[in-house]
């Protein structure tokens, strides 16, 4: 059947995500506490009718086009040579279509133009929000009918496949399943979701980003060892993965496997419990009572998982010795960002601490600013 589109043009939108609580949980099967932030990727999208999809992004104007039959050939081969920035719009287009089995030659062509205020490589997912511009505005021109959740697996199918990078579906889920003033609690293994108010506003706090910009060039090995030591971690307890631990199977896991082993699993199982309990907090008490829980998780990624770096210790310490009700790196460690819970009138007080704790350490000033939980991906105009 040929679709019949919604539109023949528009302008959709998808926003980045900054993680509140639930770090390298998601290959582990467990849970993670997201939200959307204020910063978005737009797509203003227009139908042709010559079968191409062509893109183009003021982040690289030189616009890349492909035929949507070729689409399936091209990214059927690692190398596929599209430049990498186009690998996710397209990326999504091919996976659209697989996941649908619809016909490529039944369908338009396409121009798609992406703008963006979402910082690129910060931590804030960049990625994820052109993905979900992206599969928004395909989903209405080709009248897909899709769920948020079915694109955001589409999402996470381009980056994973069509640029091979080799990431869970969080990013996605929270760029697509966004509420204002809300977090979405996910459930990496069930796929189910839940939207919990977060109630930022109403309690007078803020969410401060300080972000290092310091990323190390470990950071991707990192990555994938800590990957490995958590499924040594699940094959050794005889579990399908350290989802499946509770805090009563730590004795054993202790006198089971090494100590960097140990804690890598220790990790993973505290920071699950801490999810779940962020989310009774701020259900049962509201955001205030989440403090204590992010300073945990922090001191959990320093000592335990050992992702953390001097530069994001001095952050979280800094905010903390300000005034913040909490504050945790976030991300996945090496570097990058820690987000920082203050109060409305401490926000001045919390930045000049860690800016004057960067400078006495000799580290480069950090990029500080708030984000709020913001709306999901949608159709603008
Ligand atoms: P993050 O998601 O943390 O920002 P990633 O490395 O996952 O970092 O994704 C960043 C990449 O996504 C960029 O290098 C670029 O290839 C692509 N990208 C993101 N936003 C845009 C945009 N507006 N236009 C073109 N490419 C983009
Ligand atoms: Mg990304």
């Amino acid at each position: 059947m040929i679709p019949t589109p919604a539109s023949d043009s528009g302008v959709w939108s998808a926003p980045g995500r900054a993680n509140l609580i639930g770090e390298h949980t998601d290959y582990n099967e467990g849970f993670v506490l997201p939200f959307a932030i204020e910063y978005r990727t737009r797509a203003k999208a227009s139908r042709r009718d010559d079968g191409i999809i062509r893109v183009t992004s003021t982040f690289d104007p030189t616009p890349v086009e492909a035929a949507l039959d070729d689409l399936p050939s091209l990214f059927d081969h690692p190398d596929h040579g599209i430049p990498e920035w186009a690998a996710y719009p397209l990326g999504v287009a091919w996976a659209a279509l697989r996941a649908t089995g619809i016909d490529a030659r039944e369908l338009p062509g396409l121009d798609l133009a992406f703008s963006s205020d979402v910082p690129i490589g910060a931590g804030l997912s960049s990625s994820a929000a052109i993905e979900g511009a992206t599969a928004s505005a395909l989903n209405d021109l080709w009248a897909l009918g899709l769920s948020p959740l079915e694109l955001a697996k589409i999402g996470r199918t381009a980056e994973n496949d069509a640029v091979g990078a080799p990431t869970g579906i969080m990013d996605q889920v929270a760029s697509m399943l966004g509420r204002a003033d809300a977090a979405t609690f996910l459930d990496c293994r069930t796929l189910a979701t839940e939207s919990i108010d977060l109630g930022f506003d109403a309690a007078g706090l803020r969410l401060l980003v300080i972000d290092t910009g310091v990323k190390h060039s470990h950071a991707t090995g990192g990555y994938g060892e800590r990957r490995a030591s958590c499924e040594l971690g699940a094959a050794s307890m005889g579990v399908p993965a350290l989802r499946d631990l509770t805090l009563d199977d730590l004795p054993r896991a202790q006198a089971l496997l090494d100590d960097v082993t140990f804690r890598r699993v220790r990790h993973i199982v505290t920071e699950n419990y801490r999810v779940l309990d962020t989310v009774r907090a701020l259900r049962e008490s509201g955001p205030h009572a989440i403090g204590d829980l992010l300073v945990a998780s922090h001191a959990s990624m320093r000592d335990d998982f050992e992702i953390s770096t001097p530069e994001l210790d001095t952050a979280v310490d800094a905010a903390l010795a300000a005034g913040a009700v909490g504050a945790r790196m976030t991300g996945g460690g090496f570097g990058g960002a820690a987000i920082a819970l203050v109060a409305d009138d401490l926000v001045g007080a919390v930045t000049d601490a860690a800016t004057s704790a960067f400078a006495e350490r000799g580290y480069a000033a950090p990029h500080i600013f708030t984000v709020t939980p913001s709306r999901g991906a949608g159709r603008d105009a």
